[in-house]
């Protein structure tokens, strides 16, 4: 045998031939005279070729394998079909059929172009499908950055707002304490001069709890600026996650209970147990949560009602209502109370600035959920806010969470 025979699959000739030969003196001058008229055909034809020698007493196991009757016999094995030619004259068989293989060696090619186009064009049809995916994705990301950067300009505009009110603000009780400072000032150099009531010990008195009292107004006020400052800027940079809302709830009313306890609110709960992890910032949301309940307490009078429930309103969000039967907002302040130094009239002289339920509302909008109120004068009010579920990342970059923004 000249080559194995189990190679010949490997070659990349496209025509392939094995020649089965038997030891009989005459066999080896066949075999010369076959590979020489192989390779004169092959001299003019496009194709090559390989021949291989098998000798029968050496390879059983091919004969019987392809099943030969007679040596010598010349086996196409490719280009498929397989086909034997067998018999003394195989130089003419072979210059019979040459031309035929040649020509099926082309369609074959052929057919392998076309399935491997018929490859390509499901690869790119592939190709194209993830293309607009990637497009989608890209779109949607893009709207998404759009609304957050219009979402930032507001909180910028918004802290900017803030901060020319309050140092307004500032104003007033500094000016107070000057005149107060003044006066005193006056009052001890006048001890012995022309205007000795400025210095009468009770106008003194007076001077001196009026300048305490702007100082403590003072730190209040800027207490809250800092505040406020830090609020809305962390508003900005809130860092949601997955969250117990009811569980962080409870938390909130056990911190605030000596404060219903001193004015004898009761306080009641409705909250699910088989409400889902919403996604939001703890922090933030504990924020909302101490203003809403704190307004309830400021604006129930004792001995009033308090509740905190929690709905799954759709797939996509939650809400949650602090409800109370205290003062109640008239429906024409309903819209305005959530705007920055806003506060009602008749409560002008409870603590406050009236910059809570403004900052409560950066805090909730930038979670993609809505803060509203339910009110009637007299009757109690219901402020309700709505924050995102927490569906778990699908996407291999965990990372990245993507909510559905809400409208309400
Ligand atoms: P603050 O309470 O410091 O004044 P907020 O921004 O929290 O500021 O509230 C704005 C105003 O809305 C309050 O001054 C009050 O007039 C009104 N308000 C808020 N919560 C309630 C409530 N639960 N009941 C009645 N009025 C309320």
């Amino acid at each position: 045998m000249e080559a194995p025979a189990q190679s010949l699959a490997s070659s990349n000739a496209p025509l392939q031939l094995l020649l089965f030969v038997d030891e009989r003196p005459l066999s080896r001058e066949r075999t010369r005279q076959i590979r020489k008229r192989l390779q004169e055909l092959a001299l003019n034809s496009p194709h090559a070729y390989t021949l291989q020698v098998v000798k029968v007493a050496e390879q059983p196991h091919l004969v019987e394998h392809f099943k030969l009757v007679a040596t010598p016999s010349l086996i196409k094995i490719s280009p498929e079909p397989r086909q034997i030619l067998a018999g003394t004259n195989l130089v003419a068989q072979i210059e019979n059929w040459w031309t035929r293989w040649q020509n099926s060696i082309d369609d074959a090619l052929a057919r392998q172009a076309l399935a491997e186009a018929d490859e390509e064009t499901g690869k790119a049809q592939i190709g194209s499908i993830a293309q607009s995916a990637e497009v989608m994705r890209l779109t949607d990301e893009n709207f998404q950055l759009k609304r957050e950067i219009a979402e930032l300009e507001n909180q910028l505009q918004f802290k900017d707002h803030l901060m020319a009110v309050l140092a307004h603000d500032l104003r007033n009780p500094l000016t107070a304490l000057s005149i107060a400072l003044e006066t005193l000032e006056m009052g001890i150099h006048q001890r012995n001069g022309k205007h000795p009531w400025i210095s009468t010990p009770e106008l003194m008195a007076q001077m001196v709890k009026q300048a305490r009292e702007q100082a403590r107004s003072l730190d209040r006020l800027i207490t809250d600026l800092l505040q406020v400052a830090r609020d809305s800027s962390a508003a900005l940079r809130i860092q949601p996650r997955e969250l117990d809302l009811g569980k962080l709830c409870l938390e909130v009313l056990d911190r605030l209970q000596h404060q219903f306890q001193a004015k004898s609110h009761q306080v009641s709960t409705d909250i699910p147990g088989d409400l889902p992890k919403v996604y939001a910032d703890p922090e933030r949301v504990k924020q909302v949560l101490i203003n809403l309940l704190d307004n309830a307490i400021k604006y129930t009078p004792a001995g009033g009602a308090i509740n905190l429930s929690i709905l799954h309103r759709t797939t996509q969000k939650v809400q949650v209502s602090v409800c109370d039967n205290g003062l109640g907002i008239p429906a024409e302040e309903q819209a305005r109370i959530f705007e920055a130094r806003v506060r009602l009239k008749r409560d002008e002289t409870t603590d406050g600035y009236g910059f809570g339920l403004s900052v409560c509302k950066q805090i909730v909008q930038a979670h993609y959920g809505h803060l509203w109120v339910d009110s009637e004068p007299n009757q109690g009010s219901c402020f309700h806010f709505t924050l995102p579920v927490y569906y778990p990342v699908q996407r291999s970059d965990q990372s990245v969470r993507k909510q559905q923004p809400d409208n309400q």
